[in-house]
């Protein structure tokens, strides 16, 4: 085993335990330099890196080095040369699959389309077969039928795939059509720099060209105005030309009022469509189909019990597998059902273990565009009321918290406040469907942070 396998066999671990943007800050540069006694040397791209993964990851990525090779004694941390070249080749076993990767994939830089991402490897079941059939019928005629498309489901249930996937199959139907597809947060910077440039014109006429139009992640549109302007001139003028825009969103458009209310009528026009979360059956079938790929051989108790594990995420059942893989490289020999659970047992460990005050109150904050002091703060403006009770709320749902703790920790509210929150948001979710999936939402967030 070579240390830099061994590197992949960590990081493939690590992503599946802390959040994108973290791993992205604090691992992309980072290798084993040599290992000596015991001791693991891993190379860092600067002293801030060093100190961070010192001070917060150690004790992580300890335990999961020794679970991988029991003579590792400790792991020291030295600044070194980045060799971003080397690490992404030797890193295989991704498991973000998100847009950040797409830039080392085979991207076409045209279209951002990743040709990885197919219909004839996207596994249908129930939970995505609306989803998928009405995507399909788009790629026959695009513009013509469901315009807008518009998908929404929680984080890694496939929205990105699926939208992908339109992609690839519209160019190889039509070959003269222009389609496009960009990330919510890519579209955002591009109008940010357009208007900072004073090239808001040119931007506009370069998405006019575009037949098919697809926009992933479209939340990150709240709280931005002048974004939402562009991409409600955009969609418009794009939809009067009868051309395809096809949207996904981590929440229903509803849950969205500053979209939804904008383009009310042409919703209605469209087709609105959720991926839920797959069950038992599909998650076998899509983690075969990923052995198939990925040409791994994994006996069928292994399969089932990760699919018993990993439930409401299809990235992570990927990286569940991805681990395994690893093991497999590692050790020259498949992990048996045993070690299987040893290496995956941080997946299976209940995340309140992980979850605490501080991480509600900012998840809840990020998912409502706000920021944590005004949360805290005494306002009592709507906007902003809502997503406290929210924090409150989960509080007590997902930390057992005291209704004076919880009180005093947004902001120094009285007992009866929280309990009022508590009890008025825990009626309002039995009675409304899209609360309740926002709050489902936010709980996915704060399991993945
Ligand atoms: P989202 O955009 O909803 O967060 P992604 O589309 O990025 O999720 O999917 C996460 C991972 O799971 C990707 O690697 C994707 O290929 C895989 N995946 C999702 N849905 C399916 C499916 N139905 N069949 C096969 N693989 C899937
Ligand atoms: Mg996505």
């Amino acid at each position: 085993m070579t240390d830099e396998e061994l590197w992949q066999a960590v990081l493939a671990q690590l992503q599946l335990q802390i959040s994108k943007a973290s791993f992205q800050t604090w691992f992309g540069d980072t290798r084993i330099v040599s290992k000596k006694e015991g001791s693991v040397f891993v190379s860092v791209p600067n002293s801030f890196a060093k100190e961070w993964l010192e001070q917060k990851y150690n004790k992580t990525i300890f335990k999961v080095l020794r679970g991988l090779d029991i003579k590792i004694k400790d792991v020291k941390y030295e600044v070194g040369k980045p060799k971003t070249e080397i690490i992404k080749k030797t890193v295989p076993f991704s498991i973000e699959t998100g847009q950040l990767e797409f830039q080392e994939f085979k991207v076409d830089k045209d279209t951002n389309l990743n040709p990885r991402y197919t219909f004839d490897n996207f596994i249908v079941g129930p939970f995505n077969e609306l989803s998928q059939a009405a995507g399909w019928a788009v790629t026959k005629k695009p513009g013509k039928v469901y315009n807008p498309f518009f998908v929404y489901g929680g984080v890694g249930l496939g929205k990105t795939h699926l939208l992908q996937a339109i992609g690839n199959e519209v160019i190889k139907n039509f070959k003269d059509k222009k389609v496009k597809y960009i990330p919510t947060e890519k579209f955002v910077s591009e109008v940010i720099s357009s208007i900072r440039n004073r090239e808001t014109q040119k931007l506009k006429s370069k998405y006019q060209k575009i037949d098919v139009l697809i926009i992933d992640d479209v939340q990150f549109l709240t709280g931005k105005e002048k974004t939402q302007e562009e991409f409600f001139y955009t969609f418009n003028s794009l939809y009067e030309k009868d051309k395809q825009i096809i949207i996904s969103s981590d929440r229903s458009p509803k849950a969205i009022p500053a979209l939804a209310e904008r383009l009310r009528s042409r919703f209605e026009g469209g087709m609105i469509a959720d991926i839920s979360f797959p069950d038992t059956e599909t998650r076998i079938a899509i983690l075969k189909s990923k052995c198939q790929e990925k040409e791994i051989d994994i006996s069928d108790d292994v399969l089932n019990f990760i699919a018993s594990k990993v439930q409401r995420n299809i990235r992570e059942l990927e990286g569940a597998l991805n681990i395994l893989i690893a093991y497999q490289k590692l050790n020259n020999s498949a992990a048996d059902l045993k070690i299987t659970k040893s290496l995956l047992r941080n997946l299976t460990s209940s995340p309140s273990h992980t979850i605490n005050a501080k991480k509600i109150i900012q998840t809840v904050a990020e998912f409502y565009d706000l920021k944590e002091k005004d949360m805290l703060s005494k306002s009592r403006k709507k906007e902003i009321v809502k997503p406290r009770q929210i924090a409150m709320f989960l509080l007590r749902q997902e930390l057992k918290a005291s209704f004076p703790f919880i009180g005093r920790r947004l902001g120094g509210k009285d007992h009866t406040t929280a309990i009022y929150a508590y009890e008025k948001i825990m009626k309002e979710v039995n009675k409304s469907e899209s609360l309740d999936e926002e709050i489902e939402l936010i709980k996915q967030r704060l399991m993945c942070a």
